[in-house]
């Protein structure tokens, strides 16, 4: 495995691979590498000839009161975990390599990207789509492998591929989690066990909802209030929204399309904010 850190080394070993006529696959991450992460890569394993990890705490998708300094970084473990997974490359380029001075281009889309996180982090996905979008240049890869427990993301990247002809398929994986049912995400090592605890009432109110659509329940208004029901009973548990919309478009819907709509999911576990879904 190749470790990148400059973007010119990493356009030249891409093009290399294309005229060899391999197929890539590029796992965009943040790094603090968990199980979650490693699916991701074997996934892109299993789908092209070669697999490139780009891990990029990428400071324009966190707006100024958010955890940017203290996301976690752990490159060392991190590296061996790509490894054992099945990746070729890894490209961790430095904040300045992506941003130089002077950096002044950002991408936007602006439907899919304004409902839910885009209400409470409204610069999240302007900061997620510029740096897909200079990734998804500098590799230019045949796919890209994305987690289904960024929804808003997978649907916001799916638009703006379409959109500006980007050229690159969307691999969506399967949300992995815990055995007690927590989305797993670089963000619950901030949790306490009685904080993890209240935390799982996500994870049960999406359990629940997809019962309730197992029985016959298709409204939407009747699936919500249950789920915000089941997270009221958490005393540290302050949801941010939840909502059932439509997993293309993000938009609310008033009934359950099976396979089409997802329950979404955001709440501030005290200070630790978690997302999650499902599709119902
Ligand atoms: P992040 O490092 O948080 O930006 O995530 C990088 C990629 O991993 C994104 O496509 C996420 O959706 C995906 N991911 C994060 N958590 C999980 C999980 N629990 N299961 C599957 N994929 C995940």
């Amino acid at each position: 495995m190749q470790t990148v850190t400059s973007i010119s080394e990493m356009q030249a070993l891409a093009a290399g691979l294309r005229a060899h006529g391999r197929s890539v696959a590029l796992v965009p991450t943040m790094g603090a590498l968990h199980e979650g992460h490693v699916s991701l890569v074997r996934l892109a394993a299993m789908k092209a000839d070669a697999v490139i990890v780009s891990i990029f705490v990428n400071p324009a998708q966190f707006g100024p009161s958010e955890d940017f300094a203290r996301y976690p970084r752990e490159l060392e473990a991190d590296l061996a975990q790509c490894n054992a997974a099945g990746a070729h490359v890894v490209f961790t380029p430095s904040v300045e390599e992506i941003y130089p001075k002077g950096y002044s281009t950002f991408i936007t889309e602006e439907a899919v990207a304004k409902p839910l996180e885009g209400v409470s982090r409204p610069v999240h996905f302007r900061g997620v789509t510029t740096v897909v979008a200079k990734l998804f240049n500098i590799v230019r890869p045949n796919y890209a492998v994305l987690g289904q427990k960024d929804a808003q993301q997978v649907a916001v990247i799916k638009k703006i591929t379409a959109d500006l002809h980007l050229g690159v398929e969307i691999v969506i994986a399967p949300t992995l989690r815990d055995p007690d049912g927590l989305a797993m995400s670089s963000r619950n090592r901030y949790l306490t066990a009685t904080q993890r605890a209240d935390a799982l009432a996500l994870s049960r109110a999406l359990r629940r909802a997809q019962e309730m659509v197992s029985a016959g329940e298709r409204r939407v208004d009747r699936l919500v209030a249950e789920a915000t029901h089941l997270l009221a009973q958490h005393r540290r548990v302050r949801v941010i929204y939840a909502a059932i919309v439509d997993r293309d478009t993000m938009e609310a819907v008033r009934e359950v399309r099976p396979g089409q709509t997802i329950l979404a999911l955001a709440a501030w576990v005290d200070e630790v904010r978690l997302i999650d879904n499902e599709i119902l």
